[in-house]
């Protein structure tokens, strides 16, 4: 059983979609806009959303673009709800980070299939995430998820930043000089020096407060991640 949003304004839309998912052992919220929606996703946790793209207040899109900007937000399965000939629509959404689509008129039993997939995967990804997750103290990095969390808050790290604080936790205790971690994490930078590497250690140190001093500058070598990082 899951938790499931659907944000659709057709009242026969809702009312299928409603009878069928809850037949199918679902607890079901109906938001009849966009705006609605998000302050439910806001109010309590879901485990998928199923989105109308054609929304009265806004654009399904720009729900799905605020939904996956938000750290909170950002791993909920998103099922888009579509007209038929919004296929460019479908394109942006999954650009947008949505997992998958139906097109209107559906086949209930479709979307009930599709809905099942993405809880079924939401569920195996928690589970990884949760075997791979490594804690140092309040740090917690996900790498399933490309989550950190300090003192269990969500923070934004670009994703240079997130590889250099997960390769670097994951070796604890090693030093490794600046073109070493460069190579390692995989920058694509055109124009990259030594000092690239510094800046993004003082970025990621500045979010990670106040266990940056777990980022160690080694003299006359680099950087490594404390081995008693873990220890409190
Ligand atoms: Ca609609």
């Amino acid at each position: 059983m899951a938790r499931i949003l659907i944000i659709e304004d057709e009242p026969d839309l809702q009312t299928l979609l409603r009878f069928n998912l809850e037949k199918d052992g679902h607890q079901v919220v109906v938001a009849g806009n966009g705006g609605d929606g998000l302050h439910e996703l806001r109010r309590s946790a879901f485990d998928l959303v199923l989105l109308d793209l054609m929304l009265p207040d806004r654009d399904g899109l720009e729900v799905c673009r605020i939904v996956r900007s938000d750290p909170t937000l950002a791993t909920l399965p998103v099922i888009m709800v579509t007209a038929k000939g919004e296929e460019s629509d479908v394109v942006v959404g999954l650009g947008l980070g949505a997992d998958d689509y139906v097109t209107k008129p559906f086949r209930i039993k479709e979307l009930l299939a599709r809905v099942k997939v993405r809880l079924l995967r939401a569920r195996e990804e928690a589970a990884d995430g949760e075997r791979r997750r490594m804690q140092f103290q309040g740090l917690v990095i996900d790498p399933v998820r490309h989550r950190v969390l300090i003192d269990d808050q969500p923070i934004q790290l670009t994703l240079t930043e997130f590889k250099l604080l997960h390769f670097l936790a994951s070796h604890a205790g090693v030093a490794y000089d600046r073109y070493g971690l460069l190579d390692r994490i995989g920058d694509g930078d055109a124009v990259v020096t030594d000092r690239t590497i510094d800046v993004h250690v003082r970025n990621l140190r500045r979010k990670i407060e106040p266990y940056d001093r777990f980022v160690e500058t080694v003299r006359g070598v680099g950087y490594r991640f404390s081995e008693l990082a873990g220890d409190v």
